[in-house]
């Protein structure tokens, strides 16, 4: 089975192609430069991941959200996995339609097309998001369990002219997913649609990355606890994923038989920051002289939301590993970066 992954630098998606890789699937993957074809197969290579030579094909699209430079990646594709999207806090207002909303939209409709133009693939999985299924408006709502009935409210106008880059990134999400579920009622076509809606995504990385300054925004929540300071910093969005799991649940998702297109949440329960203090506090001795105590114990998910994850269990035969697993060796493996980065400072200020 051969599958397109766009773009494939990402955290996420370099999972997504260890996991595919070892289950003897072919990939092709989208980046959008030679440098970071380059330094993507190098991360997979120090990894670990199996067949890279063999069964991975990373070509340059410069821009996925262009049919014309889509649709030779997807040539003889069987199925296409689609992540690229600007997943980042770091655009100020006046910026979001160009560099959060148009390329999420924009990237998922030309996948949608390059889907149906070429005729060999058979399903298409879109990483959507728990963004694009709360309603973060509405507070922390105690008691409420959100479903994949549920759907974030903003439209495109919420998205261009807030002031907050959070909406605006939630936005980007919910008008994609829309953008696809919308594109499927009115065209004829001969794929299935899976959208997969996680949490907030915490895990080892195994994707170029040369420095801390460039961490993915969803470990950056780990970090900003990991790294130290008086105080614990507030949790934003309180629900998690492992990116491993999730790599499974996209494999699971591209290769189970499914009655009908499907939207999942994929989640595998609440977390908090203190939770995470507590975790690495407990299990990484360098972390318990620099993380701060705060209430060791406490827990918020009595006073908010909270999801179920039972469809995608249950549809794709999935269990998910709990928070320790997951940010103990994120966490190892960021203070690793970390003496790394100031052992070049100490030799470039010797030199
Ligand atoms: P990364 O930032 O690690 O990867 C993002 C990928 O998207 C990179 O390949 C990047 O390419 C590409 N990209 C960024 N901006 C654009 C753009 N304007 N046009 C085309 N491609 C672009 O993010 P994650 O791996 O965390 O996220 C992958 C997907 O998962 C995204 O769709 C994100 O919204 C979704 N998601 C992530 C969650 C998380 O917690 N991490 C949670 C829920 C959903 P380049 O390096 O060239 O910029």
């Amino acid at each position: 089975m051969l599958t397109l992954i766009t773009g494939a630098n990402g955290f996420i998606a370099t999972h997504c192609i260890a996991t595919l890789l070892r289950a003897g699937h072919s990939i092709r993957g989208t980046v959008r430069s030679a440098e970071k074809a380059t330094a993507t197969l190098s991360a997979l290579n120090a990894a670990g991941v199996p067949h890279l030579e063999t069964s991975l094909d990373l070509v340059v699209v410069p821009d996925p959200t262009d049919l014309a430079q889509f649709l030779p990646a997807a040539a003889g594709c069987d199925a296409i996995l689609h992540l690229a999207s600007a997943f980042t806090y770091d655009a100020e207002p006046g910026q979001f339609e160009e560099r959060l909303l148009r390329p999420a939209i924009q990237g998922t409709r030309v996948a949608c097309e390059a889907a149906k133009q070429c005729g060999s693939v058979k399903k298409l999985v879109i990483m959507s998001s728990f963004a694009a299924v709360y309603d973060a408006a509405l507070g922390l709502q105690p008691g409420k369990v959100y479903t994949e009935e549920d759907w974030s409210p903003l439209g495109y106008a919420e998205g261009r002219d807030t002031d907050n880059v959070a909406v605006a990134y939630r936005a980007s999400k919910v008008l994609a997913e829309r953008t696809a579920w919308t594109y499927i009622k009115e065209n004829d076509v001969d794929f299935q649609l899976v959208t997969l809606c996680p949490g907030m995504v915490f895990g080892k990385m195994i994707h170029p990355i040369s420095s801390l300054k460039y961490l993915n925004a969803s470990n950056g929540i780990v970090w900003e606890v990991a790294k130290g300071g008086n105080e614990i910093p507030p949790t934003k969005a309180p629900v998690w994923v492992d990116v491993q799991d999730l790599a499974e649940t996209c494999l699971r998702a591209l290769t189970v038989d499914l009655p009908s297109h499907q939207r999942f949440l994929v989640t595998e329960g609440p977390y908090d920051t203190q939770e995470i203090a507590d975790v690495v506090r407990e299990d990484i001795p360098a972390a318990s002289k620099r993380v701060a105590v705060g209430s060791p114990g406490a827990r918020i998910r009595d006073m908010h939301y909270s999801c179920d994850s039972g469809k995608v269990k249950r549809m794709l035969g999935l269990r998910f590993r709990d928070l320790r697993e997951s940010i103990v060796p994120l966490v190892e493996q960021l203070y690793a970066m970390e003496e790394g980065e100031r052992k070049d400072g100490l030799s470039a200020a010797v030199l």
